[in-house]
């Protein structure tokens, strides 16, 4: 599951998935799934990875250090 909004074009990994209320790196994620783009500033959860969006830099780091991943490996 991951979150993002229609205007950063970056999306972040949310905490639990089963009940996501915020992401990674700390920001609060509205509970619901929106499948399609949506024109909203607030972070909606989609369960396919947006195109076009990169990770949330924060999201990536704590994923990677969370799996043991050595991004520089
Ligand atoms: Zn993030």
């Amino acid at each position: 599951m991951y979150a993002t909004s229609s205007s950063i074009g970056v999306f972040h990994l949310v905490i639990d998935a089963a009940n996501p209320t915020s992401t990674l790196c700390g920001l609060r994620v509205v509970p619901i799934v929106i499948d399609r783009p949506a024109t909203s500033e607030t972070l909606y959860l989609t369960s396919t990875k947006p195109a076009g969006s990169v990770l949330c830099r924060e999201c990536r780091s704590i994923d990677q250090r969370e799996r043991g991943d050595d991004p520089s490996a």
